[in-house]
């Protein structure tokens, strides 16, 4: 079978429905940890599992061998490495043919502190001899358009990311890559760099905004500090602020930049631009 772990999550709802137009829904297996939550995808045909990264114990047996697996990295930070580790470790016990995990662009490279789970569960992957197949995806173009509602409120586009340029993708582009890789062969032990084939600056991103709009937004660039402080004060948790902050210093570095065309080449076409993301996102606005 095909498993995708986070199934009830955005990437893994694309992902399974980019599965359903490769494979038969008896093929794939969606990991969930709420079955009421996973409701839409049993009535699409997909076995559901009930699975927590965090309690081992519910991982004992959602695997088999030869199982093409898909782990999308869990969201609470701090907590990932361990539960990386667990479903890693299932997954070698099951001897499954393939294991993918959702990385982090640049994998090592990355220096910002949202990298540093993916980079030791890249490291934990490769010493348990599972086959492997690192996603090293870049940002979202949602990181971005899922916040246009907030942007038009307060008139201006805000972060600390400087002049330094985000090769985003859509999120489906992403989960589109991760059906094309599980269904299909030759991507044993292979790392993707996965990114939108064009790289550009929040000043761009505001201008873009700009035009879509007919309003005048500015990129706000503001220091590390008073961007968590904003971020804090709009509600964000203090962990959360910061990463995100510290994520933009990693764009100002440019280490979100990379276009090595990876991501367009599995898809088999260009990667979505992010004007077409944000008048998808503007439509759905109220
Ligand atoms: P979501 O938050 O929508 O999905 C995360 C998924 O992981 C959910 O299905 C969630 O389950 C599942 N999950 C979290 N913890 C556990 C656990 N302990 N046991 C089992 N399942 C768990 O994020 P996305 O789908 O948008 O993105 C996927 C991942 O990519 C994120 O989790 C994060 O690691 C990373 N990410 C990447 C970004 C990028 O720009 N590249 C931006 C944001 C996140 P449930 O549905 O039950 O909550």
């Amino acid at each position: 079978s095909i498993v995708v772990t986070g199934a009830t999550g955005a990437l893994g709802r694309l992902t399974v429905e980019e599965l359903l137009r490769r494979t038969a829904p008896d093929n794939i297996v969606a990991l969930a940890r709420d079955r009421a939550k996973a409701a839409g995808l049993a009535a699409r045909g997909v076995r559901i599992e009930i699975a927590d990264y965090g309690r081992p114990e519910t991982l004992d047996g959602v695997f088999a061998a030869g199982d093409r697996v898909l782990l999308i990295s869990g969201n609470e930070p701090g907590q990932r490495l361990t539960q990386h580790r667990a479903v890693i470790d299932a997954a070698r016990e099951a001897g499954v043919g393939l294991l993918a995990y959702t990385s982090v662009l640049g994998g090592p490279a990355a220096t910002f502190s949202i990298a540093e789970e993916h980079i030791a569960t890249e490291q934990a992957l490769l010493a348990s001899g599972v086959p492997y197949c690192l996603l090293r995806n870049g940002w979202y173009h949602e990181n971005y358009t899922g916040a246009l509602a907030t942007t038009l409120k307060i008139g201006a586009v805000v972060g600390s990311a400087g002049g330094g340029r985000v090769a985003s993708a859509a999120r489906r582009d992403y989960a589109e890559a991760a059906a094309v890789v599980l269904t299909g062969s030759g991507h044993d032990n292979a790392v993707y760099e996965l990114s939108g084939d064009t790289a550009w600056t929040m000043a761009e991103y505001a201008a873009e905004v700009s035009r879509q709009t007919g309003r005048h937004i500015p990129y706000n660039d503001l220091p590390h500090d008073a961007y968590v402080a904003l971020m804090v004060d709009a509600g964000v948790p203090a962990l959360g602020a910061r990463m995100v902050a510290d994520a933009d210093a990693g764009i100002a570095r440019g280490e979100l930049a990379a276009t090595p065309g990876d991501l367009s080449r599995l898809l088999g076409r260009p990667t979505t631009p992010i004007a077409e993301s944000i008048a998808e996102a503007l439509k759905q606005l109220p």
